[in-house]
């Protein structure tokens, strides 16, 4: 691990890496795989480090590409002949179907290397109508042609695009391996536990807040938010706060607080996110909501999570979110 922050490859993503060249070098490549695992624990680092491994001209016996060659540079530079990615034009927005048909335009090519491979990336955001193109090439696929879906919620997909693919799961590493890959990282100034706390336990989560300024003003707006939730009296001032942030990374965290707020109820102790706020006042705030309103509010945020994508009025939804959080003590 270098003072620059530049980790290693993650050690958790060797052993799916080392599979996915052992079917690769027995020419067992499927002509779909869906790789699945939680949020923000490397399925894209994954993939592209398999990807790039195939491209790579030099590697010969390693794990990892060598970085160094035509074939290396080629795939880092978007340019590789016989690779292609596919993602949203923005984050966060969906994968059209014109993406879609520049795959099958792309496979249809004739090509000298052994394999022509694509990776869509969050695959969950294709439209419906991408989904159906997709699934026609998934069908009949050309020789030689891989298709890698990476999709954290892979439950989008519909069943006929996950019936045709090979699973392949990344499961959540332990805790230590995170803190030890992120070793004495730093940047932002944000240190590793608070950084693993504040991501929820997710490795690039907290890589990201250790060495990107933005993602720590993201976390700290959201904790403000959320320490104006714990302590404020009247709503209006945490609805002000809550207006502030982006939905879809305060949601989680406040599913985080009211998990803490649970879990110290349950056993008199604080969690590593619970950690992240005054003890008193967390103690307070779940003695004031009790185990029964914490567990509805709980349910109540997994709606908020899955509406968070649609496009509906943000300030109105913060509103009626901190109504029904505060509805006890207000
Ligand atoms: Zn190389």
């Amino acid at each position: 691990m270098n003072a620059g922050c530049e980790p290693e490859f993650p050690p958790w993503l060797r052993p799916p890496l080392e599979r996915l060249l052992g079917l690769s070098a027995e020419g067992q490549l499927p002509s779909g795989l869906l790789l699945t695992g939680p949020f923000g624990v490397g399925k894209g680092v994954l993939a592209r480090a398999f990807l790039q491994r195939v491209a790579c001209t030099r590697a010969d016996d390693a794990l990892l590409p060598c970085g160094n060659c035509n074939g290396c540079h080629a795939f880092l530079g978007g340019i590789h002949p016989e690779i292609l990615e596919v993602t949203p034009e923005e984050v966060g927005k969906e994968i059209l179907i014109e993406a879609v048909r520049g795959i099958t335009d792309f496979l249809s090519l004739s090509h000298s290397g052994p394999a022509r491979l694509v990776l869509i990336e969050p695959a969950e955001a294709m439209t419906v109508n991408a989904a159906n193109a997709l699934l026609r090439t998934l069908e009949e696929p050309p020789a030689g042609a891989m298709i890698v879906l990476a999709a954290t919620r892979s439950a989008r997909l519909p069943a006929t695009i996950r019936s045709r693919c090979r699973l392949l799961r990344v499961p959540p590493p332990p805790v230590a391996t995170v803190r030890a890959w992120l070793g004495d990282c730093h940047g932002s100034g944000m240190a590793v536990d608070e950084a693993l706390a504040a991501s929820l336990n997710r490795p690039l989560g907290a890589l990201e807040l250790i060495r990107d300024a933005a993602a720590v003003e993201n976390w700290r707006q959201d904790r403000e938010a959320l320490v104006s939730l714990l302590t404020q009296d009247t709503p209006f001032p945490t609805v002000t706060a809550f207006r502030q942030c982006d939905l879809k990374s305060l949601i989680p965290r406040l599913q985080c607080l009211l998990l803490s707020a649970h879990y110290y109820l349950a056993t008199g102790l604080h969690n590593d996110f619970g950690r992240l706020f005054d003890r008193r006042v967390l103690e307070a705030f779940a003695r004031r909501l009790g185990r029964h309103e914490l567990a509805q509010l709980s349910l109540e945020s997994l709606r908020w999570q899955r509406e968070a994508d649609a496009p509906l009025n943000p300030e109105l939804r913060c509103e009626s979110m901190v109504l029904r959080l505060t509805n006890g003590n207000a």
